[in-house]
């Protein structure tokens, strides 16, 4: 069920509500927070009910419910334990078009109660659409520890400000930044130290200070691999806080999504032999938004410092006074090596891990190809799926052993993951096969033979051996045995 979330104003509005037990005791309390103004029809109350009636705060009616009633009032609850009598306030409220809420039962009820964080002003609903209400009170409990109760406060005080703060800034994004410097800096902290009076002071004095130009700045971040699980909090934030991103085509669907919505996203993309955007053309972007006062988030794949030209963009910004910082993301070789199952060091088979790069022939000339053909050393290749061939002969040729096994990802971490192994001695010819395409990397070296073992993100490898096939638990036979129909490994299971 698909819900509109709506915030109703109820104050001094009436309410019905039907029954009087405990559940019945909870929506009074929440109606009364809202200061509705309530009935509880029910012929015996729970003692906080009568105390309410008692007081004045509630009206009671004893006698048994009368359609007619629904004419006076805005919304009813039904909480009855009768459920023909639920089932029948639900089909009179239908009738008179008003809004009905059958407790524990959403097919009944035209609005859902929410489990609700409150931090009044503030206040955060969250509803399953009435499936799962349990998960949404799990996630309400969760928000619960991570939202300080200070935010109220906090809110109250921004709503105080409010008009002084839009005449001050009225540049949307500067004034975005002047709420945030209260959000996240000394006000809040004041507030969570529990002096409102300060906080209140510090939040004047940051008004009353002659506005300087707020100056834009750079974020660096890395996007990590593609799932957007394996961003960092950091990035995470950056990416709320951002009014311009900048990013490049590698960075996945699912992490813009996570951006905040009005920021403008802006493509610049650079795919081998098809340059979109000059790197000269994304520093001029670079300059142009921060000195425009904005806040840049430039977002790349994997890691901005990992053949990701993050270091040249750094310069330029430096050289042109812009305030940057760098926030790391997950690269491609540690991405990739655990949703592949390969630990890219092992005690017995590999000491050290090299990342290489090897996507034109200049950067395969400057390579020490000695050093990369030795054993026992892992290496993980970027942008290498066009090169194999000449990636496989300078390695022969310096002596590294054409059995050796590799490990080829294709879309890393992402639901459309591939993993083909096999070794050096076939390795372009097993690209060809399966007809891989960028982005995937190369993991050559002995830990790439635990692939097929320690697999377990996405579909098994493909190219796992009938020797392979018995490492694998019993419990991912199955899927071998559907997916993994090259190299005659199902006829060799249907076989045994
Ligand atoms: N800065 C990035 C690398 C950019 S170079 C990082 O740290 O990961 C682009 C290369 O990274 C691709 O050609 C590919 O080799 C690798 N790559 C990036 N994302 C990948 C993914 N999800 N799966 C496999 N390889 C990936």
């Amino acid at each position: 069920m698909k819900l509109y979330p709506l915030f109703a104003d109820l104050s001094r509005r009436a309410v019905l509500v039907v029954g009087g037990g405990p559940v019945a005791e909870r929506k009074v309390a929440a109606l009364l927070g809202a200061q509705a103004q309530v009935t509880v029809n029910a012929p015996t109350l729970t003692p906080q009910l009568r105390q309410w009636v008692a007081s004045g705060r509630v009206a009671h009616r004893g006698d048994a419910f009368q359609e007619s009633w629904l004419d006076r009032v805005w919304l009813v609850v039904a909480a009855t334990s009768d459920t023909e009598l639920n089932r029948l306030i639900a089909t009179f409220a239908e009738l008179r078009r008003i809004f009905v809420n059958v407790v524990d039962d959403a097919t009944l009820s035209s609005f859902h109660v929410p489990a609700v964080i409150d931090r009044a002003p503030l206040t955060i609903a969250i509803s399953s659409g009435g499936e799962a209400p349990m998960l949404a009170r799990l996630l309400r409990e969760r928000l619960e520890t991570l939202l300080d109760h200070s935010l109220g406060g906090l809110t109250a005080l921004a709503a105080r400000l409010r008009k002084r703060i839009r005449v001050r800034y009225p540049d949307m994004a500067a004034r975005r930044r002047f709420y945030e410097s209260l959000f996240a800096g000394r006000v809040a902290a004041l507030l969570r130290q529990g002096q409102p009076e300060a906080a209140r002071l510090a939040a004047e004095q940051a008004l009353a200070e002659p506005s300087v130009a707020l100056a834009g700045s750079v974020v660096l971040v890395g996007a990590g691999p593609g799932d957007p699980g394996l961003l960092t909090l950091r990035a995470l934030r950056a990416l709320n806080e951002a009014d311009v991103i900048l990013h490049d085509r590698l960075v996945s669907a699912e992490v813009l999504e996570l951006a905040r919505r009005d920021a403008e996203r802006i493509e610049v993309g650079k795919q081998a032999g098809n340059h979109h955007t000059t790197q000269d053309g994304i520093h001029a972007l670079l300059l142009q938004h921060a000195r425009a006062g904005r806040r840049v988030v430039r977002l790349k794949g994997g890691d901005p410092f990992v053949f990701g030209r993050g270091g040249e963009e750094l310069e330029f910004l430096r050289d042109h006074h812009i305030p940057y910082e760098v926030v790391p993301g997950i690269t491609a070789a540690l991405a990739c090596a655990a949703y592949a199952g390969v630990p890219l060091t092992h005690r017995d088979h590999a000491q050290s891990v090299r990342f290489v790069t090897a996507h034109c022939q200049s950067s395969r000339d400057s390579l020490d190809w000695a050093a990369l053909a030795q054993e026992r050393q892992t290496l993980a290749v970027y942008m290498g799926v066009a090169e194999l061939t000449g990636l496989q002969a300078q390695l022969i040729a310096h002596g590294r052993a054409p059995s050796t096994p590799f490990a080829l990802i294709e879309n890393g971490s992402r639901p459309e993951q591939r993993v083909i192994t096999g070794t050096l001695a076939n390795l372009p010819e097993r690209a060809a096969v399966h007809a891989v395409r960028s982005p995937a990397l190369l993991i050559l070296g002995e830990v790439a033979s635990l692939a097929t073992s320690l697999a377990w993100f996405g579909q098994p490898p493909l190219g796992a051996t009938m020797r392979d096939i018995g490492a694998i638990t019993p419990a991912r036979r199955t899927v071998v045995s559907t997916s993994a129909n090259d190299d005659g490994v199902l006829a060799a299971i249907h076989r045994a």
